[in-house]
């Protein structure tokens, strides 16, 4: 399935989209026990080829399309978080990061506010290599000091994306 998800293939139309639920939507999620993917990214400089927010249009479209194609159990997917951590990338003009202890204090607000409303399931996903690190750790740091379950994982290593890269 994620090999038709990569190609563009949309399998469903049902709309997994966090900010276009209205309030009784989002009561029957968390009644069903919905999974919630933060997709996680950046804005910076990709090359000369490419648009500075293709790691955030990766990460989205890949949550919103894996959501969509899951029939078993309902997955909502919150906006993206457009700016990661890029100091490597600052000499470009484009690029716009936020510095390593504000990017963990919003992955954790996000998620501990996701989590306040009755989400028990919350994946980090990440499009950004420059976010890898903290994201793939962020679920120590909610669990120990928020008491806040998640998984932080970065899409290239979803076993099917690996073999096929
Ligand atoms: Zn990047």
């Amino acid at each position: 399935m994620l090999d038709t998800i990569l190609k563009g293939g949309l399998p469903i139309g049902k709309n997994v989209l966090w900010q276009e639920l209205r309030r009784t939507e989002f009561e029957q999620a968390v009644k069903a026990d919905a999974i919630v993917i933060i997709p996680v990214a950046a804005t910076e400089q990709h090359g000369e080829h490419l648009p500075v927010n293709t790691d955030a249009s990766a990460c989205f479209t890949i949550a919103q399309r894996a959501a969509q194609a899951i029939e078993e159990f309902p997955v909502l997917v919150l906006p993206v978080i457009w700016t990661g951590y890029s100091p490597m990338f600052v000499a470009y003009p484009v690029t716009i990061t936020l510095k390593y202890h504000t990017f963990v204090e919003v992955l954790t607000e996000i998620a501990v506010s996701v989590y306040a409303h009755g989400f028990r399931k919350i994946l980090c996903l990440n499009g950004h290599g420059g976010n890898h690190a903290i994201v793939a750790g962020i679920g120590r740091k909610l669990i120990d000091e928020e008491h806040v379950p998640s998984v932080g994982y970065s899409w290239w290593f979803i076993p099917s994306v690996e073999e096929q890269m």
